[in-house]
Parts: C-alpha cells; structure tokens; sequence
C-alpha cells in the first residue's frame, strides 16, 4: 500500500498573504478575514462553471419534469411513496436506498484515492451555490479591489444600491433554491401558486424558510469556513490521500527561489540569474476561495478548484515560462518518481464499487413490485367445517408496490384437495390490504400432523407473482 502525505494545517490568513509587510500575531480563536476572490479564466475554470451550470439546472429543472399526471422526481413523504421516472419505491424497499448510499459514499472513497478533492471543487453544492454567489457579487461590486475599494469606502448612494442588489439577488437565488428544494417533496406546480396564496402547508413554509437562510448564509456570508470547519470530509479526506493522489500542488523547485524580476528577463535570462519561476505575484492566492497559500504545500483548506492552476497559467503565459508551475500532479511525481495509477488501495475501492453496483443494479431489476406475508392463526391449531374438512386460518398481509392497482389470484397448493375461501384481493397502487382467509382440506388429505402448503399470489394482469410457504396443521385419522 502506498505511503500516505502527511498534510499541513496552514490556517488561511489572507492578510499575511496580501501585506506581508504587517505584523500578525497568532491567536487560538484568529477572527475571521473576509476573503475577496479574484475572478479568473481558464481551462479549469470552464470546466467547473460548465460542471456548475449543469449540476444547477438538473436541480431546478428536474421537478418541473412531468411524468404521465405525477412529477417524474417526487418524493411524497405523507403518501409515503417514492417516484423516480417510471420506478415507485415505498419505506419497505428501505435497503434500496441504503445500498445506494453505500455505493455514494465508496463512490466518493474511489474518486478522493484516485483524484483528491475533486468533488468539493467542481460538484459539491456549497462550492456550486458559492461561486454563483461570487458571480453575482463580482458583477453588481466590480473586481476584487473594486471590492476591497468599496468595502473601505463610507455610505453612499452608489455603494447603498450596489449591495442592496447583492443581497436582494442573493435572497432571490436562495428563495429559488428553498422552493425547488421542497418542490421535490410537494409537487413544485401546485407549490409555486400555493405559496403566495397562503395557501401551502405549513411545513412547506418552514422548510422553504429554512432552505433560504441556509443557502443565504452559506453561500453568501460563511463561504469557505464551511468547508474549513463544518465539512467533515474535509477533516478525513487527507486519509485517503496517498503518494500518486492526483493533488493541486505548486512545484517548488521549479518555482523557487520565487521573487519579482524584469518582465524583459527571458526563462533562461532568468534561471541564469538564479531567479525560480515564481514571480511572487500573489495572483494564486488572490483566486483561491479559501484564502489560502498553495506555495505552503498541501493543505486541508483547498478544495481542489484549480483556479490557483489557471492563474498561475495566466502568469506563466505573460512571462513566456511554461506552464504548469502550480498544477495536477502527485506527489511522486513532484519528487520525480513514477506515478502508480494501478495501485492495490484504489483498485479495491473499484471492486468493491463494481460489486454493489452490480448488486444494486440486480436488485432493482429483479424486483417484484409485491410484498406478501402470510401468518397462520396460532390461537386454534384447526377448525373442523360443517361439512366435515379441516380448516386453518391465515392473516395475509398484500401490499402493492407498483404504481398501478391490480386484483390478484389467491391460490394454494402441497395438500389433497386443499382450496381457500377467497381467491381475489385488490389493492390500490402503493397500498396495503390484510385479510383473513380460510384453507381447508378432507380429512383423508391429512396423514401427517403438520404438513407445509404453498400460497401463490398472483396478478391477474401483469406479470407479477410471489409464493409464500406456510404449515397445515390437523389431526390424522
Ligand atoms: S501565480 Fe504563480 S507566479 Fe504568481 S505567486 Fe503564484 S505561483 Fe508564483
Ligand atoms: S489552493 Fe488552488 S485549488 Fe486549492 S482551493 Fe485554493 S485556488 Fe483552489
């Protein structure tokens, strides 16, 4: 197994980054330093707002998405049914959605062993809300020393409007986020014109309420120290990491000793005078949405966005040096070591993913959509009829779990003459029905004292069945 990268925890501290000259004195509790992101562009860039765009509209477009009369995502808690396309789950079919929560979280074990943080920097909703939070911010404010300019700057009409937009905008994105988030809950149809009316539930209220001050304070005001401090996996995601981790890195015997030097000066011209490629233009840490330094090494604040790559890129290109001083590397790659993408740790995740898929994939394909239990009456071991059979009595318990109501054909079999006082149960889509049934059988039939039978059900027009066994109990001649 490879080694594993011992991590640094170089709290983020953007003004010893952007004034180096100050002094700062480390606290424990160091108050918050509000980052200004730069904007930048760049191939990582295009590739994170494209992943953004598209994660965004699949989340507010999919509950508008109709399926014959029902939303094709919809979760209805009080019907407590579950469509997903064509597909109804209900609370029985739990381990379902337990395996599909195992295969995420081993999905997200492969990917950080394999790529690092890629998830937080390109799909996690907290990076996603916020860099569109950013955007918003960047427009209505203007570049970062635009913000940093207006920030210092006393009220004035100009600044007044400016942030009003910012947060009115804000709210509205989160409004937006918080019915769409309950939309998959309540049908977003009936939400969206029961909501002004006052006409909604109240827990829609609430947790439309509550999913707008979420996404507000977030996305808009808590930023980076949610992935700093609140994100668990940012805690743990460092064990995972090893040696051929696909890691934002800088490379530092390339870069340094790092320091200004005439625009004029060529590579060469500049190795030559015992300058490393870095300029020590600070625009990577101007970028980063955590704030922090990736010059320090690998440190649990970064999420993985590159924009500190496409940056470094920016400046690489200006000065006519290769690219690539701060980029995708590993670390052995970093020492000059062959990279093992192969290796024992990542190909166990991805077995272990490719087995639960493909348990998970059999599963839902080899569901019945009927639930059948059968419990025999243990309070009389057998009932003699009037025209002289033995009778058992059974509590059946039918549950339709497929998204149509069907009439199922009751039928047993493993005894002489066994037959049954009912032989029909209809049950609507997505409901339960429980019935008492009578078995019976002429006594010549019975030459054992307890003998198992088997109870079929069967729907009358679909291809749905289930057999359950059971025991006949009666008295040998
Ligand atoms: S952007 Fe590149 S050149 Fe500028 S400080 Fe960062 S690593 Fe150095
Ligand atoms: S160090 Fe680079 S990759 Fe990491 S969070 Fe900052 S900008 Fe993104």
């Amino acid at each position: 197994m490879s080694e594993k990268i011992p991590t640094r925890d170089v709290t983020p501290d953007p003004v010893a980054h952007h004034t180096p000259q100050e002094a700062v004195t480390q606290h424990m509790y160091a108050s918050r330093r509000h980052i200004y992101v730069r904007e930048i562009k760049g191939f990582f860039q295009r590739l994170r707002r494209v992943s953004n765009w598209a994660l965004m509209l699949a989340f507010f477009l999919l509950p508008w998405v109709p399926w014959g009369d029902r939303p094709a995502i919809w979760f209805d808690l009080p019907g407590r049914e579950f469509h997903i396309f064509s597909a109804t789950f209900y609370p029985q079919e739990f381990m379902l959605l337990s395996w599909l929560l195992i295969i995420c979280a081993f999905g997200l074990f492969f990917i950080t062993v394999f790529a690092g943080r890629v998830w937080c920097g390109y799909t996690c909703p907290q990076s996603v809300w916020t860099f569109l939070f950013i955007w918003v911010e960047h427009r209505l404010e203007g570049s970062r020393n635009r913000r940093i300019k207006l920030d210092k700057q006393p009220m004035t009409t100009d600044k007044l409007w400016r942030k009003s937009a910012k947060h009115a905008i804000w709210l509205l994105i989160a409004l937006a986020t918080g019915v769409t988030f309950v939309g998959y809950f309540t049908p977003i149809r009936d939400l969206v014109v029961a909501l002004p009316t006052l006409e909604a539930h109240g827990w829609s209220y609430f947790w439309v309420g509550f999913f707008l001050v979420f996404t507000y304070l977030n996305a808009g005001w808590l930023r980076e120290q949610v992935c700093i401090y609140m994100c668990p996996y940012a805690r743990f995601q460092s064990v995972m990491f090893d040696r051929d981790t696909l890691i934002v890195s800088y490379d530092t015997d390339r870069g340094e000793p790092r320091g200004p030097r005439r625009k004029s000066l060529s590579h060469a011209e500049a190795r030559e005078a015992g300058h490393g490629d870095c300029i020590d233009c600070d625009l990577c840490v101007q970028v980063c949405p955590t704030g922090i330094d990736i010059r320090d090494g690998l440190q649990y604040e970064c999420i993985t966005c590159a924009a500190c790559i496409d940056a470094c890129d920016s400046v690489m290109d200006r000065m006519g040096y290769p690219r690539g001083l701060i980029r995708y590397t590993t670390e052995n790659a970093l020492e000059g070591k062959p990279t093992h993408i192969l290796r024992p740790r990542l190909m166990g995740y991805l077995a272990a993913l490719v087995v639960m898929i493909g348990v998970f994939a059999w599963a839902v394909a080899d569901r019945t959509p009927l639930g059948f239990d059968v419990e025999r009456d243990r309070n009389r071991l057998f009932q003699m009829t009037r025209d002289g059979r033995i009778s058992n009595a059974y509590t059946l318990t039918v549950r339709n779990l497929d998204s149509q109501p069907h009439v199922y054909r009751l039928e047993a079999s493993g005894l002489p003459g066994l037959t049954l006082d009912t032989h029909e149960v209809s049950v609507p889509a997505g409901e339960s029905r429980q019935l008492v049934i009578q078995a019976s059988v002429p006594p010549e039939a019975i030459d054992r004292p307890s003998a198992e039978i088997i109870l079929r059900l069967e729907a009358q027009d679909a291809d749905i069945a289930i057999e359950r066994d059971s025991r006949f109990i009666g008295e040998t001649r």
